[in-house]
């Protein structure tokens, strides 16, 4: 990519009930990087990312290569926290991936036999081909995980963002997931991931999008994640203590 775009946010401040989630985030992003957004508790980082997609009323603005999220819609991929969705609804696995398809079938159609290919292959991506057919309530944290990345993948993004998706989720989960992020960037996807755990920073990201309602700092991950930072953050709710190049957090 001779040329890579760009995702701009400027300015982007939310208000709930007149109390301040986000105030004045200003940031860039190459396109194609993996991107770890982080902060404490309550930081406004969920906020934040549905500010991004136009989710959440905002004051400020945000470009997608040149362009409004309106005219993005198709090229993004949301994978929201997991405790937001209703687990029990019933509804199979192979269902749940075809939705990714929606948005690229005209309402008069039927999912088509190309359709339910991508999402076979999707689910084969994320390791979960045997599992099509069972009920989504049935499966552990780190399947229904790796469901709703395959859901994601079908939507032929070339944006993706999602909410903590390592949370209550077991290492096998973690590694196909953080594996297809890393694939997906080397052709290019860039991807927007909230987390908190700090430990893995370093190994995950390439930039890091560090926030406490405020930016506290955004850009390569040798530049945000210094000590300093981290504790401007974190407002000496943890310790921090840098040993050579290792980052011991205390209590985040
Ligand atoms: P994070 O994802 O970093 O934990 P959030 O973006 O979820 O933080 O929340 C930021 C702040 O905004 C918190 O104080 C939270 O309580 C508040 N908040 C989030 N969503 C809403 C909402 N829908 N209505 C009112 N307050 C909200
Ligand atoms: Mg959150």
């Amino acid at each position: 990519m001779n040329n890579p775009g760009t995702i701009k946010v400027k300015n982007l401040s939310v208000n709930y009930h007149g109390n301040t989630a986000l105030k004045n985030v200003s940031f860039s992003v190459d396109e194609g990087s993996i991107v770890g957004v982080i902060g404490p508790n309550g930081a406004g980082k969920s906020t934040l990312m549905k500010a991004m997609l136009g989710l959440e009323r905002s004051s400020g603005s945000v470009s997608f290569f040149g362009k409004p999220v309106k005219s993005m819609r198709k090229n993004i991929a949301y994978v929201p926290q997991r405790s937001m969705i209703d687990w029990d609804f019933p509804v199979r696995v192979e269902d749940v991936v075809l939705m990714g398809r929606y948005m690229h079938i005209p309402w008069y159609k039927l999912a088509s036999r190309k359709d339910k290919a991508k999402a076979a292959e999707a689910l084969r991506k994320v390791g979960m081909e045997e599992f099509s057919g069972r009920q989504i309530g049935e499966l552990s944290g780190g399947q229904q995980q790796r469901v709703f990345i395959a859901r994601a993948l079908t939507q032929n993004a070339d944006l993706f963002f999602l909410d903590e998706p390592f949370v209550g989720i077991d290492v096998k989960s973690e590694e196909i997931i953080i594996n297809l992020l890393r694939s997906l960037s080397s052709e290019g996807k860039t991807i927007f991931v909230i987390h908190h755990d700090l430990s893995k920073v370093e190994k995950y990201f390439d930039q890091l999008v560090l926030l406490n309602q405020e930016l506290i700092h955004a850009g390569k991950v040798d530049e945000v994640y210094s000590s300093s930072n981290i504790q401007r953050a974190y407002k000496g709710n943890t310790a921090v203590i840098k040993e050579g190049k290792e980052m011991v957090v205390v209590n985040p």
